[in-house]
């Protein structure tokens, strides 16, 4: 079978969990593809790293319409006019359209119209009022029904949300993400302790929280879970991606006031995520809504550390509890101090077992090479056979 050509269509330059999924799904496509990225930033120079054909078109007016809002301005609707305009003049090229992300599928279904091509839309998102406004998912499920060919659901949770929402279940078909073991398995013991020594002081139980800064990833349930653990220091990783400052200010505020300064440190947004999981004794996911798949928990099996998760969404269908890893009830700091105590208290044989268990693990379920296999399938079906309906 060979794989369809494919226009890729990305409404955020922000290097984000759901750029990375699609940066390694357009870097292993094996037909012609292009990904169109409605913006600029640290998404195109990853791209262009990667030898992936890159266009860029800036997202105007659209850009200020959140998840949160409720029906566009006139200014939005134009920007989706001339987006689908020019999106539609490269979809000629190519035999379907995949849109990855909310924003990217409402200007893909306009631009599928106008140039004729089907158009699958790649949902990342847990469609529920946690995240987005109602008549933001009523949107965007009506416009799925009506013009989607397929839609690629990233988990089990964001499809049961989908249909949950009145997205039609025969839309839908369920790809998790594939991360690969290789950068994971490149970081030597070495970077690993050195990175160490620069940040944690000797003697400390490090535990790492790799996610955005946002309320509902819950880094405030881990620095109030820390004051409950001595000797740990905890390191929290990644930066306000979407403009959650005030949420990255009071998580500062709340370390002065628990007076956790030489403890809990945060270290930005870094590029060096496998080196610093490594460099940790074990890895807390702390999200406290459900995560629609949660990469990191993935990244914390391949990087052979202990994870402890929350236990809601995607990350259900990554972990198994006391097998592959902990699950912790969201937004429960005593539960996940409990369970840090637990992990430390194992006995070594019994924890390498568990993080072994769980190397394999994802090696085994969350390959690149089988996920990108599946959206060309899935596409490559869509193409002869549209609509597709499952
Ligand atoms: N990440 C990173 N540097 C950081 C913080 C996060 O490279 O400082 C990466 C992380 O390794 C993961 C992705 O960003 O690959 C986040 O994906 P996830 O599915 O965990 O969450 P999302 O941000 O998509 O909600």
């Amino acid at each position: 079978m060979s794989a369809p050509r494919v226009l890729f269509l990305a409404h955020s330059a922000v290097l984000g969990g759901g750029e990375r999924s699609l940066l390694d799904l357009a870097a292993h496509w094996r037909g012609e593809r292009e990904v169109m990225v409605l913006g600029d930033g640290p998404f195109i120079e990853a791209l262009r790293k990667r030898d992936v054909p890159t266009a860029i078109e800036p997202l105007g007016a659209l850009a200020s319409v959140k998840r949160e809002s409720g029906a566009p301005g006139l200014g939005a609707l134009t920007d989706v006019a001339r987006l689908a305009t020019r999106v539609a003049k490269s979809a000629r090229d190519v035999d379907v359209i995949h849109a990855n992300s909310q924003k990217s599928f409402v200007v893909a279904a306009a631009a599928g119209l106008l140039a004729r091509r089907p158009v699958v839309w790649h949902l990342r998102d847990i469609l529920t009022t946690a995240h987005f406004s109602s008549a933001n998912i009523r949107a965007a499920v009506l416009l799925a029904n009506a013009r989607a060919a397929a839609v690629i659901a990233n988990s089990q949770a964001t499809a049961a949300a989908f249909i949950e929402a009145g997205g039609s279940a025969e839309l839908v078909h369920v790809v998790h993400n594939g991360l690969s073991p290789e950068a994971f398995d490149a970081v030597s013991p070495a970077a690993a302790a050195a990175v160490r020594r620069q940040i944690a002081p000797d003697g400390a139980y490090v535990l790492a929280a790799v996610a955005r800064l946002a309320p509902w990833k819950g880094q405030h349930v881990v620095i109030a879970a820390t004051q409950d653990l001595p000797g740990t220091q905890t390191w929290i990783v990644g930066a306000p991606l979407f403009g959650e400052d005030d949420y990255a200010a009071k998580l500062h505020a709340q370390v002065k006031g628990l007076e956790l300064g030489s403890r809990v440190q945060f270290l930005g947004e870094r590029q060096d995520v496998p080196t610093i999981l490594r460099a940790a004794d074990a890895v807390v996911h702390s999200a406290v809504e459900a995560e629609p798949f949660g990469r990191v928990v993935v990244e914390a099996m391949l990087s052979r550390r202990p994870v402890i998760a929350t236990d809601a969404g995607g990350v259900r269908e990554i972990l198994r509890d006391g097998d592959t890893g902990l699950l912790v009830k969201p937004g429960d700091p005593v539960a996940l101090a409990d369970a840090v105590r637990r992990l430390r208290a194992m006995a070594p044989a019994l924890r390498e077992a568990m993080v072994q268990r769980a190397y394999d693990d994802a090696v085994a379920r969350f390959s690149v090479r089988a996920m990108t296999r599946s959206v060309e399938q899935l596409l490559a079906a869509v193409v002869s056979d549209r609509p597709r309906r499952s």
